[in-house]
């Protein structure tokens, strides 16, 4: 069975390059439906909290919220990165507080500190599933995401395999130890 939950994210990109109106600057809210599919977890009766998919998530998309998103070979990526030197605020701000850790994958580096996150690709919805698969398919049982943009959507299916310890207590991940981080359940005292 799946648990699906949905997040949204604002964010500025464009398409550098492309020849319609995406390749000037603008904003969207972008909706993101995570699909995970596993086993029902019979101690909970789910397959996974959909709070706790939204949690594991936002740890790291958190750094696309009210983020700027930019190819790597975009001449605004220096420009931007210059105005922000400048006023002070590129290596982070005292408001600055709702960032994620950074991370750097094949397909993006997010600087949270500057709210930036920077692509290989043009930030399109399909690139936005290919950098979201990347960054959480070690984390949960992802078998469908969903990225919807104003008009635009895209989606892909993927396939899972094996299924994840989970606690029965309160249904989120055991970690290597068979240990429940929340509540301290352990899978070697049943
Ligand atoms: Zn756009
Ligand atoms: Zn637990």
């Amino acid at each position: 069975m799946k648990s699906i939950t949905t997040l949204d994210l604002q964010y500025a990109h464009r398409f550098y390059g492309f020849k319609g109106e995406a390749q000037y600057l603008h904003g969207h809210t972008g909706i993101l439906t995570i699909e995970v599919e596993d086993s029902v977890n019979p101690g909970v009766n789910m397959v996974f909290p959909c709070n706790e998919i939204k949690k594991v998530a936002w740890d790291v998309l958190r750094n696309f919220d009210h983020a700027l998103i930019l190819r790597e070979d975009d001449p605004l990526l220096p420009a931007i990165l210059e105005v922000y030197d400048r006023q002070g605020i590129r290596k982070g701000h005292p408001q600055n507080t709702m960032k994620g850790a950074a991370f750097k994958t094949d397909l993006a580096t997010a600087y949270p500190d500057s709210r930036l996150v920077v692509t290989k690709e043009t930030m399109t919805v399909e690139g936005m599933i290919k950098i979201v698969y990347d960054l959480l398919k070690d984390k949960l049982n992802i078998s469908k995401l969903t990225f919807t943009s104003g008009a635009n959507s895209a989606s892909q299916e993927f396939d899972v395999c094996g299924t994840i310890d989970r606690c029965p207590l309160c249904g989120i991940a055991l970690n290597e130890k068979g240990v429940c981080p929340k509540c301290g359940y352990s899978n070697s005292r049943k």
